[in-house]
């Protein structure tokens, strides 16, 4: 059995400060041990209950987070960034799949570091008229490729939001409560370790008993994504299939999630790279 982890950094336990989310941040060294803290007692836990291969697509940032140094053989990392298919890939032909460290969609109250995929350039994405987090974006996706989600752990915001309401099925774990967009309470790391490993166990005997599903959309797919500058709805409507809905918003039809995901990258891309010209 190979199981499949997707780790993001904001929507873990104690991360808090800007600081803690990019390589040359002063508390980055802390995010860092954190994540590969969580990461490892989940993975220990899913090699324990019989899964032998476990797949973690280090998900954040340069996406070079996790430290390496007492990675078990069981486990294979994918790192770095930019990659095709970004925080899913090396999801492909998995069993099952679990998200740590995730966070609420841009816009959620009462969320730390609320956003979608890129907090400098997306202000709202859409899939068939569903506003999407990356929980959502990356389900969808695994879904196409009859990969269930299991188990989401991360800021109790996107639990009590798009997890409750779209994946009922899911194993929620909160493991950390906002105060405000850069404040969070949080268990202490030995509470965490119990919360994650109490999870892993319930998500696993869930995978089991063939109650967990794959999330489906329909085909075509339609996209509606609003970015935060108008400048780069502009440059993304460049593109003959992408249709400029206001100043702002973007649409296209793809022929499934996969190819929507794909254009989606590379949109955010294209606003990164306007974003660097302009601001120069
Ligand atoms: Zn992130």
């Amino acid at each position: 059995m190979r199981a499949f982890i997707s780790l993001d950094l904001e929507g873990l336990p104690h991360i808090v400060s800007r600081e803690h989310l990019f390589v040359k941040g002063a508390l980055y060294a802390e995010a860092r041990k954190i994540a590969t803290e969580v990461v490892r007692v989940v993975a220990e836990e899913l090699h324990e209950l019989g899964v032998d291969e476990v797949v973690i697509a280090d998900s954040h940032g340069p996406m070079v987070n996790i430290l390496i140094d007492e990675t078990p053989d069981y486990v294979r990392l994918v790192r770095g960034f930019p990659r095709p298919l970004s925080m899913v890939a090396g999801a492909k032909g998995s069993d099952f799949a679990i998200f740590l460290g995730y966070h609420a969609k841009a816009g959620t109250g009462g969320a730390t570091f609320d956003h979608t995929y890129s907090s400098a350039t997306v202000d709202r994405l859409e899939i068939n008229g569903v506003e999407v987090s990356e929980t959502l974006l990356n389900s969808y996706l695994l879904g196409e490729w009859n990969v269930p989600v299991a188990m989401v752990a991360g800021d109790k915001a996107l639990i009590e939001t798009d997890v409750k309401t779209h994946l009922p099925w899911v194993v929620g774990v909160p493991l950390k409560e906002s105060l405000g967009r850069y404040s969070a309470v949080s268990p202490g790391m030995e509470g965490i370790k119990k919360l994650l490993r109490e999870g892993t166990i319930e998500a696993f005997r869930r995978v089991e008993r063939g109650e967990v599903k794959s999330l489906e959309t329909e085909k075509p797919v339609e996209v509606k994504l609003r970015f935060l500058n108008s400048a780069y709805a502009e440059v993304a409507g460049l593109l003959p299939f992408v249709e400029r809905l206001d100043g702002k918003t973007v649409r296209f039809e793809a022929k499934n999630v996969e190819e929507a995901y794909k254009t989606v990258e590379v949109l955010i891309f294209a606003s990164a790279g306007v974003s660097s010209i302009v601001n120069r």
